[in-house]
Formats: structure tokens, C-alpha cells, sequence
């Protein structure tokens, strides 16, 4: 079970007949390493739930939104990158007992840990090469100059003498 009490939802309110619903909106602690290497979830910062709960035969199936800030560092020019966005989750929790893969999630005292189905909403769907904006032109190879503050940067050791050969013509 997760060790943060705002992700467990009690069930006992909902019935077991297939298709009935509970609603449910909620403002949770991110859990911590809620990421990828270049980009995350901060651990405690607050995450908008939108999710509804329906019985499904076999469990209980969680669907919805949840909306959460995001922390990086562009790829390119590793500069940081900070915004939120929205994730659709959707995961299936069974009933105590139910045949199901090893991996699956399951209901325990009538109550369902979000946790899971935030990692599988949010960290799959995070980018794995993130920028910090589309045109981004990231670092100088020679020098690791930033070229997002001047794309003009250039160096004149780099010539060689082919091109002042063409430089050459050029001027001629
Ligand atoms: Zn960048
Ligand atoms: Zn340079």
C-alpha cells in the first residue's frame, strides 16, 4: 500500500453491481520518483484527481485525469523545463481472490491504492527526450555555449582549408 493516505480510496460505498459509478476529485501529494531521468513529477506537489470509479464485473475501474506539474531539463541546451499537463489514466483494480496476472492490482479491505494507476497514467506517458521548446538549438559542440542566446556563435578555428579556399573564390 502507498505510504501516502491521500492516494487509498475506500470502496465500501460502492456497490459490486456492474456499472455503478462514484466520482471522485481530489488533490493528492505527488508520491516520490513519479519520473523519467530528464523530467518528473516534484514529490509533493499537488496532483488534481478526476477519476471515476466503476464497478466492473471482476474489480473496479479507475478512469480519469489527473493533472500535475512536471520538472526538467531540456535535452538540448539542459536548461530547466517546468509545466504541468494532463494525463488520462486508467486502471483496472480486481476483487481480493480473482484470477489475474501476478503484476495486476487488486483491492484490499475495500480499499484501492492510486499509486499504481498514477505511475502507469503519468510516467509512461511522460517525454522521454523533452525540450524546452520546439525550436530549441540547444549547445555549442565545440564550447557548450548556449546558441539559444545568439545563433550567430560561431568559431574561426573550426575553418578549415577547404572553405577559406571557397572563401577564397568568394572574394575574387
Ligand atoms: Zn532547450
Ligand atoms: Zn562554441
Amino acid at each position: 500500500m502507498s505510504e501516502n493516505t491521500d492516494l487509498i480510496v475506500g470502496i465500501h460505498d460502492l456497490p459490486r453491481r456492474p456499472g455503478t459509478m462514484k466520482q471522485l476529485a481530489r488533490e493528492v501529494d505527488a508520491p516520490a520518483d513519479l519520473g523519467v531521468e530528464m523530467i518528473r513529477v516534484p514529490a509533493g506537489s499537488p496532483v488534481q484527481l478526476e477519476l471515476t470509479l466503476e464497478s466492473a464485473g471482476e474489480g473496479v475501474l479507475v478512469r480519469g485525469t489527473a493533472e500535475a506539474q512536471l520538472e526538467g531539463e531540456c535535452v538540448r541546451c539542459l536548461g530547466p523545463i517546468a509545466y504541468s499537463d494532463t494525463f488520462d489514466v486508467e486502471e483496472l483494480y480486481f476483487y481480493a481472490g480473482r484470477d489475474a496476472e501476478e503484476d495486476s492490482n487488486f483491492i484490499e479491505d475495500d480499499e484501492i491504492d492510486l499509486e499504481p494507476a498514477l505511475r502507469e497514467g503519468i510516467v509512461l506517458n511522460l517525454p522521454i527526450n523533452p525540450i524546452c521548446k520546439p525550436e530549441c538549438l540547444g549547445l555549442c559542440q565545440v564550447c557548450g555555449f548556449d546558441l539559444n542566446e545568439d545563433p550567430a556563435h560561431a568559431h574561426e578555428a573550426t575553418t578549415d582549408g577547404r572553405w577559406a579556399a571557397l572563401r577564397g573564390l568568394d572574394l575574387a
